[in-house]
């Protein structure tokens, strides 16, 4: 079981899936990287929006994202905020730009930090962090697109 593969004497903090973001954390176990549509103005938005940010409805729905995006910042990490990260020191933390135009908080992997350019094409790729609840939980991660 993956108690066995847990390599890190500290496992890193995993985020715990909650009845909102459900469809998120499934679709990411899944290869899918999900995202929220406006019903009414077709907007759409970042996985963690609850009201639309273009006219205010709450009418919004789960759609899945290309996984295309672009590098729009990012920062190298040089502390150590958990010890669950310890090992991957320093780490970099990036803001990528969706295609369809959300913006999210992620990770770049696959890129050494110092080849990491803002602009650069990136595509989603699916992480375990850890399990809750004996449930695998995934995150997006982004690394470079070709
Ligand atoms: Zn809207």
């Amino acid at each position: 079981n993956s108690m066995t593969e847990q390599s890190q004497p500290v496992p890193k903090p995993v985020p715990e899936p909650d009845e909102a973001s459900m469809p998120f954390f499934q679709g990411a176990k899944q290869g899918r990287l999900m995202i929220r549509q406006c019903t009414s103005c077709q907007e759409y938005l970042a996985p963690d929006r609850v009201i639309c940010t273009n006219c205010l409805s709450e009418a919004l729905e789960w759609i899945e994202a290309s996984g295309k995006a672009t590098l729009h910042t990012f920062g190298i990490m040089h502390q150590r905020y958990h010890p669950g990260f310890a090992a991957e020191i320093p780490y970099n933390v990036a803001v990528v730009e969706l295609e369809e135009g959300p913006r999210l908080n992620t990770n770049l992997v696959g890129i050494a930090n110092e080849d990491i350019r803002v602009g650069m094409e990136v595509t989603a790729t699916f992480e375990r962090q850890g399990e809750v609840d004996g449930n695998d939980v995934y995150l997006p991660k982004f690394r470079p697109a070709g």
